[in-house]
C-alpha cells in the first residue's frame, strides 16, 4: 500500500517538472522542492565523471546504470538457477540407485532364507525317515518279546516316534508355508526391481540429456552476462561481484518490495524509497549493502528474454 503511494509521489514529482503551473500550486515534499531548485540551475556537475551535464542527463545516466546492473542480475540469477537444478538431479538418480540396491539386498536375503528353510525341511524329512525305521524295528521286536513289560516299553517307543513324526510333519508344513511366502516376496521384488532398473536407466539418460541441454543454456547465458558486463563500468561491476559473492542468494541488485529490501527484507524508510526513484545516485540497502532499484527498473527488464 505505502509502496504505491510513494511511487505515485515519484511520478508526481516528474510531472511537476513537466508542467510548471501545477508545480506552483502543489504542496510538495522536501525532495520535490530540491528537484525544483535543481531544475532552475539546469546544469550540474556529474558526481562520478566530474563533467558538467544537465540534471535530466544525470538521472538518465544513473537510470541506465541501474538498468544495466539489474539486467545483469537477472541473467546471473538464471545461471544460478540452472546450476542448482543440475546439482539436484544427480542426487535424484543417486536416491533411485540406493533404493534399487536396497531392494536387491532384501531380495537376496529372502532367497538365502528360502535355502535355509529347504535345508531344514530336508533335515526333518530325514528325521521322519529315521523315526519310521525305528517304528518298523520296534514293531519287529514286538513280535519276539518275552513279556508284556517289554511289549509295553516298545509300544511307548513307537508312540513316541509317531508323535515325533507328527511334530516334524507339522514343522515341515510351517516351513513350506514360509517358503511359499518368501517365494512370493522374491517374485514381487524381482518384478519391482526390474521396473526400478528400467526407471534408473531412463533417469540416467534423462540426466545426461539435461546436463547437455542446461550446459548449452548456461553457456548462452554466460555469454549474455559477459556482453552485459561490457555496459557497466569496472567500479560498479566489482562492487556488484563483491556483493553477489557475499550474499547467500547471489543477489546484488534487488527491488524494493513491500517497502522492504528484496535481499534482506529490512524496511526501507519512505525518504530513501523516494531517493531510489529519483535516480540521483545509486542507493544501497543500509543493512545488507545490496543495490536497490525501483519498480520502473524492474518492469523495464524483460526477464522472459533470459529464461
Ligand atoms: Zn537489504
Amino acid at each position: 500500500m505505502a509502496k504505491s503511494t510513494s511511487s505515485k509521489k515519484g511520478k508526481t514529482t516528474k510531472k511537476t517538472k513537466a508542467s510548471e503551473e501545477k508545480a506552483k500550486t502543489a504542496v510538495k515534499s522536501e525532495t520535490a522542492k530540491n528537484s525544483k531548485v535543481e531544475d532552475n540551475k539546469s546544469q550540474i556537475v556529474h558526481p562520478n565523471t566530474g563533467e558538467v551535464v544537465s540534471k535530466d542527463s544525470i538521472e538518465t545516466v544513473i537510470q541506465k546504470k541501474l538498468l544495466a546492473l539489474y539486467t545483469l542480475q537477472q541473467i546471473d540469477t538464471q545461471i544460478d538457477k540452472i546450476r542448482i537444478i543440475r546439482g539436484e538431479l544427480p542426487l535424484e538418480v543417486q536416491d533411485l540407485e540406493d533404493e534399487t540396491e536396497g531392494l536387491e539386498t532384501r531380495t537376496n536375503k529372502y532367497k538365502q532364507e528360502i535355502e535355509e528353510f529347504n535345508q531344514q525341511i530336508s533335515n526333518l524329512k530325514i528325521a521322519i525317515k529315521e523315526s519310521q525305521e525305528l517304528i518298523k524295528k520296534y514293531k519287529d521286536q514286538q513280535m519276539n518279546v518275552r513279556n508284556n513289560r517289554e511289549y509295553d516299553s516298545l509300544s511307548k517307543e513307537i508312540e513316541y516316534q509317531t508323535l515325533e513324526i507328527e511334530l516334524n510333519e507339522k514343522k515341515i508344513k510351517e516351513l513350506e508355508a514360509s517358503v511359499e511366502q518368501h517365494e512370493n516376496m522374491v517374485n514381487n521384488s524381482s518384478k519391482k526391481l526390474e521396473e526400478m532398473k528400467g526407471d534408473l536407466e531412463v533417469k540416467k539418460k534423462e540426466l545426461d540429456n539435461i546436463i547437455a541441454d542446461t550446459k548449452k543454456e548456461e553457456d548462452l547465458l554466460i555469454k549474455k552476462s559477459q556482453e552485459q558486463q561490457n555496459f557497466i563500468e569496472e567500479r560498479l561491476l566489482s562492487a556488484y561481484r563483491r556483493i553477489r559473492k557475499n550474499a547467500k542468494n547471489g543477489l546484488a541488485v534487488v527491488a524494493v518490495e513491500r517497502d522492504a529490501c528484496g535481499g534482506c527484507f529490512n524496511k526501507i524508510p519512505p525518504q530513501r524509497q523516494l531517493d531510489i526513484q529519483m535516480y540521483k545516485k545509486i542507493i544501497v540497502c543500509e543493512y545488507c549493502g545490496r543495490i536497490l532499484v525501483d519498480d520502473e527498473i524492474v518492469n523495464s527488464v524483460d526477464i522472459e528474454k533470459f529464461v
